[in-house]
């Protein structure tokens, strides 16, 4: 009988800080600890520093979870990609000092990547366009040819770091995302924005200043303005994603990142497959937002296929992309 590998998954690109515990397909822990703020956004020196002070912490309860020790497994994975540099280093830099102290090989795991292959083992999905929804990424991913290509992605900013960015303005802490949403139940009036689909891509920055300008003018409610965001952005989201769908012939979509645990997008992606009869996913929120658990499991696939880095050699890659990740497994 095969053994079932036991992988060691470190997160740390942005704001969370992640150990998680896999054998074989079964998730023994997923622990996290995310860096918040009440009022502004995400300053990347301080989401290190909180990364540094909860690290070994969080190793810890990871592996009191799942009632293991370091000698028992049989690699290590960090998200090395991409991601800020100062909360990329604190990772790496732990995930080493693992790696060469217990002599365990050391992998390191595109975390854009991560959370299709998390999807796709959760939703037991076979060949879905991901409709990746993250803080600083946003992008239609799909695999054809060897590679996880993106279909088409956002021109400025992420739509996490849209609503993010817009919440910040009107004096909600972060992640905003989540209050937007609360707000935007309270309306149904919407109130015109721009839609800036341009081809396979979209732009979101010009559509936040004209949500600056119509709050400024107080001439809104604040809950439109929330309602009407959402429904805009989703819409041009959705549009996307069906186009690669169309293009693919793919029949699964799954979202994935942080604003996929959002359930108006659940929604709108769902009458959008429904209208084309192919079938909608979503994980659990748990791997939506970042966690270690899709790091694990990626880097436990990447290491059933051979691959192999070393303490010595492997680095930060902050801007790598999707598309330049070779799928060996
Ligand atoms: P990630 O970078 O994938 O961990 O996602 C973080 C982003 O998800 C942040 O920008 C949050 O504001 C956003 N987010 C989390 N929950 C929700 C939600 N329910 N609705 C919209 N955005 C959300
Ligand atoms: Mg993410």
């Amino acid at each position: 009988m095969k053994k079932e590998l036991l992988t060691l998954g470190i997160e740390c690109t942005a704001h969370t800080f992640g150990v998680a515990l896999i054998k074989g397909k079964n998730p023994l822990a997923n622990i996290r600890d995310s860096y918040t703020t009440t009022k502004g956004g995400i300053i990347p020196l301080e989401a290190a520093k909180h990364h540094k002070e909860v690290k070994e912490k969080i190793l810890e309860q990871a592996l009191k979870k799942s009632r293991i020790t370091l000698e028992d497994i049989d690699s290590i994975s960090v998200s090395n990609a991409p991601g800020l540099s100062p909360c990329l280093l604190i990772g790496m830099k732990f995930a080493k000092k693992i790696s060469l102290k217990y002599k365990k090989p050391l992998i390191g795991v595109n975390h854009c990547v991560a959370h299709l292959e998390i999807g796709k083992l959760l939703t037991k999905t076979k060949d879905p366009v991901l409709l990746y929804t993250s803080g600083a990424n946003t992008q239609i991913i799909a695999f054809e040819g060897g590679k996880y290509r993106i279909f088409g992605e956002t021109l400025d900013q992420g739509v996490g770091n849209f609503l993010d960015s817009f919440a910040r303005y009107i004096g909600l802490g972060f992640p905003g995302g989540p209050k937007i949403y609360e707000l935007s139940l309270k309306s149904k009036n919407y109130i015109e924005l721009p839609y800036n689909v341009k081809g396979m891509d979209f732009s979101l920055t010009g559509i936040l200043t004209n949500l600056k300008q119509k709050y400024d003018s107080e001439k809104y409610l604040t809950e439109d303005l929330c309602y009407s965001a959402q429904e805009t952005v989703f819409a041009m989201l959705v549009e996307v994603a069906e186009r690669a769908m169309a293009h693919t012939g793919k029949k699964e979509l799954l979202i994935g990142g942080g604003v996929g645990c959002n359930i108006r997008l659940q929604e709108m992606c769902k009458i959008m497959c429904e209208e084309r009869e192919a079938k909608f996913f979503s994980p659990p929120n748990e791997v939506l937002v970042d966690n270690a658990l899709m790091i694990a499991w990626t880097g436990s696939l990447m290491y059933s296929a051979g691959v192999r880095n070393t303490p010595e050699e492997l680095d930060i890659n902050p801007s790598q992309r999707t598309d330049e990740v070779e799928v060996k497994w």
